[in-house]
């Protein structure tokens, strides 16, 4: 393939990335946005492997590593569970680290390349060092996430003392050892200062996402998803890649404006978050997540039938979905209720919190995916004036989203983040297996309030008998 046939497919491909981007903002053209994305990166893919900057003997190489990377690829996207997905993301996301970092060393132990002058030498071992740099804090930040997200790793945040220096220090010193490697005459001095760099940017991120409680953790995966964006882009300067580098920073911006996002919806402030735990006094989650709390008072259970007959004598319902409809792939009998209730004249919508589930837009998949109408299924900010007018609200095995503490209680982990206030419905009822707190380890005041009704079990079990009810 020619240089201009390669620039032109580079173009093409920048053009359907963009194009990915834009349909992945709205539910009713993600399909088509995955579809661009998809031809985007095979197309990329095709031009880089055929094009001027690789030889003939080094096809070969490509094509097995393709061939091994595919297969393991596609085998873990055929097993991985819908749960599992957030964690196999972080994991390639630490691969896009690794990545930036094996192509930086490579580049500068590589004496193939020729500088015309020497502010072009010091440029492109800039590009190593702060390529490197990115890299490793990815690498090592996203697999702590992974351990985190399956649950590997507790959600404890691991508050050091002074830790907020620790990575002042951390700074200056990958400063001080930057100007070293760019003075260093040959490549064995440079390699030490790089080394150091390294192991520091590693601790680094091993540091930042340990830092993290479990409620502030979705800031952490967005971020880490445009830091990976950002080592793409690193990479891309130090191979001269005009498209890694496009694509690299459409990634990075896009998942700043994520994370930007997730921090409102949490009302945290970012930097905070990302320096290490979240202020300085937010005191330790009560309990583990997933671990029984301590009651702090009596729940009343209901039945399915019970629930029925709530749901069959009320006008206004919403729908707050949480992970737990995830783990019990719930959501296809939340669609069949949804529209039996709707064909007997219900008003039946959903409310989606910003960080329902475990990663961005989780409950959106799961109901496009059941085919729940659009139209129906509305953000936090649209529905929370709702709720006082709402006869029944169904909460299907989501908690930290519904949790009023997060209003009540300054001292809560969670204090602070704006939650769906299902307890100003008529009656809510809440779907889960036990009493154990949430992802952020907290305990719910909510489970405790006279309105508020406990349908414990299987979410998935207890819809069909809710919906079975329904049809009897
Ligand atoms: P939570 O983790 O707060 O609660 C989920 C609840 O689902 C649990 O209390 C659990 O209770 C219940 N559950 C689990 N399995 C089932 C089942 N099979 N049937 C019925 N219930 C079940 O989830 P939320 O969605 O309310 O909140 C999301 C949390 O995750 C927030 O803290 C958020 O910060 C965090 N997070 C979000 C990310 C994102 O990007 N969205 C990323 C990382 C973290 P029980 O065991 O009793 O059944």
């Amino acid at each position: 393939m020619t240089s201009s046939l390669a620039t032109m497919a580079y173009i093409g491909a920048t053009i359907l990335f963009i194009l990915s981007l834009g349909g992945l903002s709205n539910p009713e053209t993600a399909r088509r946005g995955n579809l661009f994305g998809m031809v985007g990166m095979a197309i990329a893919v095709l031009a880089t492997v055929l094009g001027p900057r690789v030889t003939a003997a080094g096809i070969p190489y490509i094509v097995g590593a393709l061939v091994v990377g595919g297969a393991i690829g596609l085998i873990a996207a055929k097993k991985v569970q819908m749960t599992q997905m957030p964690e196999l993301v972080a994991l390639m996301h630490s691969l896009v680290g690794l990545a930036a970092c094996l192509v930086g060393f490579a580049s500068y132990v590589d004496t193939s390349t020729v500088f015309a002058t020497p502010a072009e030498k010091a440029i492109h071992e800039m590009e190593i060092y702060i390529g490197i740099l990115i890299g490793a804090i990815t690498f090592s930040g996203s697999l702590i996430a992974f351990g985190k997200l399956s649950g590997r790793i507790g959600g404890k945040p691991l508050l050091l003392p002074a830790r907020h220096w620790l990575n002042l220090i951390g700074l200056l010193v990958v400063i001080w050892f930057g100007r070293a490697f760019l003075n260093a005459h040959d490549i064995q001095s440079g390699m030490t200062p790089l080394l150091v760099m390294t192991v520091i940017a590693l601790l680094f991120g091993i540091h930042m996402v340990m830092a993290i409680g479990g409620a502030d953790m979705p800031v952490v995966v967005s971020m880490l998803n445009s830091y990976s964006g950002w080592a793409a882009a690193a990479t891309g300067f130090m191979l001269s890649n005009d498209l890694l580098i496009v694509v690299g920073a459409l990634v990075g911006s896009s998942g700043a404006i994520l994370s930007y996002i997730m921090c409102r919806a949490m009302n945290r402030n970012f930097i905070s978050v990302i320096a290490g735990g979240f202020g300085g006094g937010a005191p330790t989650p009560k309990a583990a997540a997933g671990a029984a709390a301590v009651p702090q008072g009596e729940v009343t259970p209901v039945s399915a039938t019970e629930t029925a007959e709530l749901l069959r004598e009320a006008k206004n319902v919403i729908i707050v979905p949480g992970y737990g409809m995830a783990v019990a792939q719930a959501q296809h009998t939340v669609f069949e209720i949804t529209k039996l209730l709707r064909e007997k004249g219900v008003n039946v919508r959903f409310g989606i919190h910003p960080v329902a589930g475990r990663m961005p837009g989780h409950m959106n998949v799961l109901l496009a995916e059941a085919k729940v109408p659009y139209d129906i299924v509305l953000e936090m900010d649209e529905i929370n004036e709702d709720f006082p007018d709402t006869d029944v609200t169904m909460v299907i095995g989501a908690n930290d989203i519904v949790n009023p503490a997060a209003q009540d209680d300054p001292t809560s982990p969670i204090a602070g983040m704006p939650v769906l206030e299902v307890w100003k419905a008529r009656t809510s009822i809440v779907m889960k297996r036990s009493m154990a707190s949430g992802y952020a380890g907290v305990d719910n005041p909510l489970f405790y309030k006279d309105n508020n009704r406990m349908l414990f079990g299987d979410a998935k079990k207890m819809l069909d008998e809710v919906l079975a009810a329904l049809r009897g």
